[in-house]
């Protein structure tokens, strides 16, 4: 399942490339072709992420200044005084998309169209692979065309330039923002938001005997986190998945909250996800020294490294289930919860 980075790329990705943009709305499967027509024709107008939740605003088409991040807003679009007082519609509706585990996003495009290829349930390994579309073809301004869509397309959103197509998420639907705030309330603070509270973060661990393995990968006490970082993070800050939430002190929760920002910012930037340290890498590098991009081998301290030697003491790397997913540690790096 794409964890929060990804789908904090995804907010990016559709800002940049359809930001601003009145756009063509449809369910080609057909399953969702009510929720289509009721944002086909208006513009994206806004674009979020919180947690595994995307969401895209989109306004009527008298109406389509965009408002997303910040950095995101097409210069064209903003108000003359720079201000973030852009006519932007007082109710837009909301796209909400939720991946799941075989959720994915397909782009293609025109030369100008510059996107991921797909972003979501792994199609071999390239899901993730930054491709700038078809640079390989011959560039011939407005000579591009959508594809048929492939597969079962939930939705597909084209623009000018190019064309989004979803397939297979758990969850696509159109909500109000009343609605999308309803969805935001029950979701924990999300590290790669700048509203998230590391503080609500805190209280929601240490008020419960639960261990902290199942709490990270709790979507109201933590928004995003995934398989990988869950257990990354706990290998980084040296505690056991059992460990009970209420006896782990507020100081390192907060600094595994700053430490998973970071990492996980990292993974918004370059789409993947690294967190061992280049000390901590077997591989060599040309140069025979300590390379800097680790490759798959060593991108993780233990995460899928069962029965293999920790990366630091050498201990093998144990595994369990808990909250219904393969958690793993290592058993000298991180110490047991006494009985
Ligand atoms: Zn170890």
């Amino acid at each position: 399942m794409p964890e929060g980075h990804t789908v904090h790329r995804l907010a990016h990705a559709f800002a940049e490339l359809f930001g601003g943009h009145r756009l063509a709305v449809s369910s080609p499967q057909g399953r969702f072709t009510d929720g289509a027509a009721l944002l086909d024709g208006r513009a994206l107008v806004g674009t979020e992420a919180h947690g595994k939740q995307l969401f895209l605003a989109f306004a009527g088409p008298d109406r389509h200044a965009f408002a997303g991040p910040d950095r995101h807003r097409p210069a064209a679009l903003g108000t003359a005084d720079g201000s973030d007082t852009a006519t932007v519609e007082a109710e837009p509706r909301w796209l909400r998309v939720h991946l799941g585990l075989y959720g994915s996003w397909t782009f293609d495009g025109d030369e100008s169209f510059r996107a991921p290829h797909a972003i979501g349930a792994p199609r071999r390994r390239v899901a993730e692979e930054e491709v700038a579309v078809r640079q390989a073809g011959v560039p011939v301004a407005g000579d591009w065309s959508p594809p048929a869509p492939r597969g079962a397309v939930r939705v597909r959103l084209l623009g000018e330039h190019g064309v989004a197509d979803l397939t297979g998420p758990t969850a696509c639907e159109v909500v109000t923002a009343q609605e999308k705030a309803a969805v935001q309330g029950r979701l924990g603070p999300d590290p790669l938001r700048s509203d998230g509270d590391p503080e609500a973060f805190v209280r929601a661990v240490r008020t419960t005997r639960r261990p902290v393995g199942e709490l990270l990968m709790d979507q109201a006490v933590l928004a995003g986190v995934g398989n990988i970082y869950r257990a990354e993070a706990l290998y980084r800050a040296r505690l056991h998945p059992r460990r009970a939430g209420r006896d782990v002190p507020a100081a390192r929760l907060r600094a595994m909250w700053a430490d998973l920002r970071e990492l996980m910012a990292d993974g918004v930037a370059t789409g993947r996800i690294v967190t061992t340290r280049p000390e901590h890498r077997n591989h060599l590098g040309e140069a025979g020294d300590v390379a800097l991009v680790p490759d798959d081998d060593d991108r993780w301290y233990v995460y899928h490294r069962s029965g293999r030697p920790c990366l630091v003491c050498g201990t093998k790397v144990s595994e369990a289930e808990m909250a219904g997913r393969r958690v793993f540690w290592c058993p000298r790096c991180q110490r047991a919860p006494r009985a």
